[in-house]
């Protein structure tokens, strides 16, 4: 079905299907398919050349329901509230799935940060959270990293916030520095949360992870650690593509190597490790899992025809279009969708929060643990919820969010 190019409508969709097999009321149908809160705001900024330039930022809380809204910020010049309203939707079903109390939010400012200088990223991101101060808060709202996004800017962002509030407040925002409140796992969470929940999933399917062949989209924060962790599990890692290049070697890449390469020449390109190929190469080889971890949109109607992967495990938010799902489901392909697959990132900033809200901080194996716990169970829930209902993973991981968000806006009940 179209979705007219919109996010928030393929968002709809999902919802809509999961919703219908719920039998979900009508009045909470309502109330969960519509933002609580979109904020826009415009944010001047003196450039370097002493010239002013005015930027757009938002922030959705899309439901906090649940507790506070929790999700990133993303710098980009594609930014559409649109798109940050998808997101925070598709937060709010994440935290749901991962039984984290959290709502869903997301932020956003229409911007290429490369195109900035440290300083003028700082007054920007600074004045962005000054613009939305009252909004955000330990008990209201807690961002986090996104595209573009990274722990100073999170340093900036709790900065600026206690400055206004007056008294350090290190719980209002996630992916911080170790040093000022950051938890130990946090960096490595999401992959790590891929990597269990692809070793879970080819226990259910009988294939042996320690002969697994993975291919991986993207070598970011998402996309090296899985790759890195899953070869660490015994899989064999045969091809990794990023924005610049990709390498393939079908006796298996060293991801050591690949990671020290990858941060001297800030890409995977070039790699000595075996010969060059591309996406479309990549989503088509013989493989036992396929990891995109990269951007939205990768798997189409296009190329899901080629791939050829028993598991795909959606390391990113949005890879595969509403069609392309359908049709991977349909010839038997056990898609692990975003909101499952990537929840180890909300998890750990939700530990993160717990230690900073404690000012008591975990050993990293604490953390791992208790990770490994979280995802376990987020993927028993949604497995057995898929098999009772004999639907596809993404519907039943809606499914088991849409309930419990539902169960909780029965009980609390209309203020009115
Ligand atoms: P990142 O910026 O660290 O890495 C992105 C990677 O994708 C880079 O290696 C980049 O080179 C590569 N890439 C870009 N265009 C590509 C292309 N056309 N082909 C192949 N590779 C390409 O970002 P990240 O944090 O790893 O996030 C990746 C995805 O995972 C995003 O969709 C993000 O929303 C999602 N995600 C991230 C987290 C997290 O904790 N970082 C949590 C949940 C979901």
């Amino acid at each position: 079905m179209e979705t007219g190019g919109s996010i928030f409508n393929a968002m709809l969709q999902e919802f809509d299907g999961a919703a219908r097999l719920l039998g979900l009321d009508p009045g909470v149908w309502k109330i969960l398919t519509h933002p609580k809160r979109q904020i826009t705001v415009s944010l001047p900024v003196q450039m370097d050349n002493g010239e002013i330039e005015v930027f757009t930022g938002y922030r959705v809380q899309y439901n906090i329901t649940l507790g506070p809204a929790k999700g990133g910020i993303r710098y980009h010049p594609g930014v559409t509230l649109d798109e940050v309203t998808a997101l925070a939707a598709w937060m709010t079903w994440k935290c749901a799935v991962a039984h984290v109390p959290f709502g869903g939010g997301k932020g956003g400012i229409i911007v290429d940060p490369n195109r900035l200088s440290r300083r003028e990223l700082e007054a920007l991101t600074r004045r962005y959270i000054a613009e939305i101060v009252d909004a955000i808060g330990p008990e209201k709202d807690v961002p986090a990293p996104d595209v573009n996004t990274n722990d100073q800017i999170m340093a900036w962002i709790m900065d600026t916030y206690s400055m206004h509030v007056g008294h350090t407040a290190t719980a209002v925002v996630t992916g911080k520095p170790i040093e000022m409140g950051g938890s130990l796992g946090r960096r490595e969470a999401t992959g790590r949360g891929v990597m269990i929940v692809t070793r879970e999933a080819a226990k259910h399917l009988g294939l042996e992870i320690k002969e697994a062949r993975v291919a991986v989209q993207g070598f970011g924060n998402v996309g090296s650690v899985s790759a890195d962790l899953l070869s660490k599990q015994g899989a064999r890692i045969v091809a990794v593509t990023d924005w610049k290049g990709g390498v393939y070697n079908d006796k298996g890449l060293d991801i050591t190597k690949m990671l020290d390469y990858a941060k001297q020449h800030k890409s995977i390109d070039g790699f000595p490790g075996g010969e060059t190929i591309d996406n479309p190469k990549l989503f088509a080889l013989d493989v036992d899992v396929l990891v995109p971890a990269a951007l939205e949109n990768q798997i189409t109607l296009e190329n899901a025809p080629t791939i050829r992967a028993k598991i795909v495990a959606e390391g990113a938010n949005g890879p595969t279009t509403p069609d392309a799902h359908k049709y991977l489901h349909e010839r038997g392909v056990f898609v692990i969708p975003d909101i499952l697959a990537n929840a180890g990132g909300v998890t750990t900033s939700y530990f993160e929060w717990v230690q900073d809200r404690h000012g008591y901080f975990w050993e990293e194996d604490e953390v791992n643990k208790r990770l490994e716990a979280k995802m376990c169970e987020a993927f028993k829930d949604v497995l057995d919820t898929s098999i009772r209902y004999k639907t596809d993973l993404r519907t039943a991981a809606y499914l088991v969010a849409i309930s419990r968000v539902a169960t909780v806006t029965k009980m609390r009940g209309m203020y009115a």
